[in-house]
């Protein structure tokens, strides 16, 4: 197949929306944050920022979304670039074959999550910023908006109020890893902490842009560098094999990009040197990935060739 020449993304997306409009099957929104449960599966919005922040998007590319997960993302670059290597004896990196929010191999290995994507992983993270920074939740926005150039991205004090009446499975976590030293800061604060983190709303296009640093092999927005080459690396290899829940093999299949999924229905994508993807519908299936974002990137990685492989 001949690979396209682009000028813009453009007629690309285009395309893919007229696909996703016509998607039979959407999935249902998430449920087990109340909050988020009145998600409409029919809203779709996608949009591809080239390295210098130039945005492309189609659909609702610009409406604020809960972005969840997502940010564990961010929060793994903050805290890899403030503590580097040490951040590895906290938590590992290999795909845990199990759900987000499982608690079972925990205990089999001793209080050290699987990777920073599940919840336990994401908990010792943000515990690890917190430690770092005194300001986690602070530190992610403040990057947030550098990166997007948006000012006005913000938590949503709804979401995290909602997640924390419902928060018992996240604070079982972090006191079960808190029993072996691996969580330091008080589970009330890092909970906090988490929950706001993951209540940040933000849009397709401020997400794509702000993930820029990763396709740039770590270098931010303003020219500066947050993480060397090697960690962007690491960062972009942990997404692709830990990054869409317990389903990462499929979306490599289908996609061939390293990406980051939030139960808010948002999805983002890298493709190194190249340019960089968000899109958002709130349709899960089974698994937490959107139904419809996965096959709009699938749709996109095979319109446009650009892919790792
Ligand atoms: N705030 C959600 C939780 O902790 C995030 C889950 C997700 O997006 O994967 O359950």
């Amino acid at each position: 197949m001949a690979i396209m020449v682009l000028q813009s993304f453009r007629p690309v997306l285009d395309t893919i929306a007229e696909e996703i409009a016509n998607l039979d099957g959407r999935g249902r929104p998430a449920d087990y944050i109340p909050a988020l449960a009145a998600g409409d599966p029919r809203h779709f919005g996608m949009a591809v920022a080239d390295l210098d922040g130039t945005v492309y998007g189609v659909g609702e590319w610009q409406r604020p979304f809960s972005t969840q997960s997502v940010t564990k993302v961010y929060t793994l670059a903050l805290a890899l670039a403030h503590e580097g290597e040490i951040l590895w004896e906290h938590v590992g990196r290999e795909p845990s074959g199990n759900p987000f929010n499982s608690l079972v191999q925990l205990e089999y290995e001793n209080g050290i999550p699987r990777n920073p994507f599940i919840n336990a992983g994401a908990l010792v993270v943000t515990d690890r910023l917190h430690r770092l920074t005194g300001d986690a939740s602070g530190a992610l926005r403040d990057f947030l908006r550098a990166e997007s150039g948006n000012d006005g991205l913000d938590f949503d004090r709804d979401v995290a109020a909602s997640e924390t009446a419902h928060g018992d499975r996240n604070a079982a976590l972090a006191h079960f890893m808190a029993s072996y030293d691996n969580i330091t800061t008080p589970v009330p604060t890092l909970l906090r902490e988490y929950f706001r983190q993951c209540s940040i709303e933000a849009s397709c296009a401020d997400l794509a842009v702000a993930t820029g640093f990763l396709a740039r092999h770590g270098i931010r927005a303003d020219g500066t560098r947050l993480l060397t080459r090697s960690q962007a690396k690491q960062v972009n290899a942990v997404m692709l094999t830990c990054g869409t829940y317990d389903a990462a093999g499929d979306f490599a299949y289908r996609v061939g990009l390293p990406g980051k999924s939030g139960v808010g229905g948002a999805i983002i994508a890298v493709v190194p040197g190249r340019c960089t993807l968000c899109v958002w519908s709130p349709g899960l299936d089974a698994r937490g990935n959107s139904v419809a974002g996965v096959a709009a990137l699938d749709r996109f990685t095979t319109i446009t060739g650009l892919s790792v492989f």
